[in-house]
């Protein structure tokens, strides 16, 4: 099973994810926990190159792109392998992350993402994606916190203007409403064990065995 997290800054994404591959694991059914940008050796440095910083000068079409090409990388390298050897894969953000954070940029086509979705994705698509989802003004005061936390400095889009969250979020909800078979809507602003509770019983129901 390849079940994807999205959702938009300080949803609650890790957590969650934590919880359920222990959950899974308990249950007897061996899980990977993977991420994107990132989970394979080369689109780990994708990652570092675009998020850290050097990068942001290359704008949403050419992200749109790279991250296109890690995401080959990742399914070759770890997501399919791991499928293969029947393992369940819990991938934090997917190809969804692309259609929401660089789609919302208004400078790439929505078609140009569909393209590049299914040349990416070609035989290899999650069966389940939960989307977290909260008001943009809750994720970024949680995001916020937790970067307060641990003393680090905002991730690029935390800088970005609310209106750009607002879009974030809304785009999440679009996805979902198109391919709703696949996509679970998760009401992310409440408690983790209310997330958590809410995540396996919509686990329990899509998938169930
Ligand atoms: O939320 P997470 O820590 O998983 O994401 C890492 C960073 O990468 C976030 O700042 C997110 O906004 C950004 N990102 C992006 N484009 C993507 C996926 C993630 O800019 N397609």
């Amino acid at each position: 099973r390849f079940i994807t997290f999205e959702g938009g800054e300080g949803a609650g994404k890790s957590t969650q994810i934590t919880r359920l591959k222990d959950r899974l694991e308990r249950l007897g059914h061996p899980t990977i926990v993977t991420r994107e940008p990132g989970g394979s050796p080369l689109a780990e440095q994708i990652r570092s190159f675009i998020l850290e910083g050097h990068a942001k000068p290359l704008g949403p079409f050419a992200e749109a792109l790279m991250f296109t090409a890690a995401r080959i990388d990742h399914l070759d390298k770890t997501i399919v392998p791991a499928l293969k050897d029947g393992k369940t894969v819990l991938c934090d953000r997917f190809a969804d992350s692309t259609r929401a954070y660089q789609g919302s940029s208004g400078t790439v086509a929505p078609s140009l993402i569909d393209d590049l979705e299914r040349v990416a994705l070609a035989g290899t698509r999650p069966d389940l994606t939960f989307i977290l989802d909260l008001p943009a003004e809750t994720g970024l005061a949680r995001a916020g916190e937790r970067q307060a936390r641990k003393g680090e400095g905002g991730d690029r889009f935390e800088d970005e203007a609310l209106s750009f969250h607002q879009a974030l979020r809304l785009a999440y909800l679009d996805i979902a409403k198109n391919a709703p078979q696949r996509c679970a809507v998760i009401n992310a602003d409440q408690s983790a064990d209310e997330v958590e509770a809410a995540i396996w019983a919509t686990l329990r129901e899509r998938i169930p065995e």
